[in-house]
């Protein structure tokens, strides 16, 4: 009991956002470009930005804030315009959480591990320590081992749900736990969300001022070639995350392919079903071979799967012209390959390969 009144009263309120930027970027001017001074449609003689008038339509430069495809997104997404930024890939935003809250050398994140490679790649670039927390057996984290961790020089935690590569959700009542508890900011990684049959935490966004939800236009919605990623956040991070992008971070042509992509989003909810579909028959067939020890259980468009020998299965299908990945390096992952979903027959080609090695 006691124990429990003590957890309650280490709700944590999160420190002001002051507190938590760098210095250098809480008082950076940012680079006013051409098109953030005059942002009307309405002109007809554009002579402002040093553009070549030939050569219609790519001659432009695109809208640095992406505000007709944001329009779009606040409906399907259900969330504030002013609480979206789009990045080259949401490994923009990764990086953009470290160059905007952790001071080099000074400051650091904590991340659960196994998970995505880039937190920790961009952390080692920016010159920040990472702390990794190992999950359990089950891929799960311990609220009370990820506080451990934090320090007065802690900025961000990572959770990616569903983990990549382990596949699997994160134990929601972990997540809430420490977004109470930690007084800077936690970035729940959704790129998954759409195959994970639990809801997104794009939810609690209006009532929890210290989250960053990360989503992407890699996955569910088939355009990992455009990189196009988002970030949902308080109106003022959003605004510091535009402070500190590259002006004309998202290119014409990733816009307007994701406008129209945009517009027919309902084919997005049939590849969702048809991969969900095949993963429940893959994963099933899969731990059925000879090869296979345990096929873990997966909520994202992948799987995880212990075998005998990882490196030589590896090898064995490249050799057939098939490619999966060998995640055998990664924490509590020994020899385990990471498979993604495919269509049926790439699914079949890949069983077909593996029956008879
Ligand atoms: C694939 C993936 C992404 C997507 O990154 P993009 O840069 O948007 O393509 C983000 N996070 C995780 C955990 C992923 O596995």
């Amino acid at each position: 009991m006691e124990a429990k009144a003590n957890a309650k009263a280490k709700v944590k309120k999160m420190k002001p956002l002051q507190e938590l930027v760098r210095p250098n970027i809480w008082s950076l001017s940012p680079y006013t470009s051409a098109r953030d001074e005059y942002k009307g449609h309405e002109a007809k003689v554009f002579l402002d930005a040093n553009e070549n008038p030939y050569n219609d339509p790519v001659n432009r430069y695109p809208d640095p804030l992406q505000r007709d495809l944001k329009a779009r997104i606040c409906a399907i997404k259900g969330v504030r315009e002013d609480s979206i930024f789009f990045g080259n890939g949401s490994d923009e935003a990764i990086d953009l959480m470290f160059r905007i809250f952790c001071r080099p050398g000074v400051d650091n994140a904590v991340a659960i591990e196994p998970t995505y490679g880039m937190y920790g790649v961009c952390a080692d670039i920016n010159d920040v320590e990472y702390r990794r927390v190992l999950l359990d057996d089950n891929f799960q984290p311990d609220a009370d081992k990820i506080l451990a961790a934090v320090d007065a020089n802690t900025k961000l935690i990572f959770f990616c749900s569903p983990n990549n590569p382990s596949g699997n959700n994160i134990d929601r009542k972990v997540i809430d736990k420490v977004l109470d508890s930690f007084d800077g900011i936690v970035i729940v990684d959704e790129a998954y969300i759409d195959f994970a049959g639990v809801p997104s935490y794009l939810q609690q966004l209006s009532n929890r001022p210290n989250l960053v939800v990360l989503q992407t236009f890699s996955k569910a919605w088939g355009m990992a070639g455009i990189r196009l990623g988002m970030a949902f956040a308080q109106p003022q991070i959003i605004d510091i995350m535009n402070k500190v992008k590259y002006p004309y971070n998202i290119n014409q042509l990733t816009q307007k392919r994701a406008m129209e992509e945009v517009m027919q989003h309902d084919r997005v909810r049939g590849w969702v079903e048809s991969i969900l579909k095949e993963r429940a028959r893959l994963m099933e067939k899969f731990a059925r071979l000879d090869c296979c020890i345990k096929v873990y259980p997966s909520d994202a468009n992948f799987f995880l799967a212990r075998v005998k020998d990882a490196a030589a299965t590896y090898n064995y299908l490249v050799g057939q012209g098939i490619i999966v990945r060998n995640r055998s390096k990664v924490a509590l992952c020994g020899n385990s390959l990471r498979v993604t979903i495919g269509t049926v027959a790439e699914n079949n080609a890949l069983l077909e390969a593996l029956s008879k090695y």
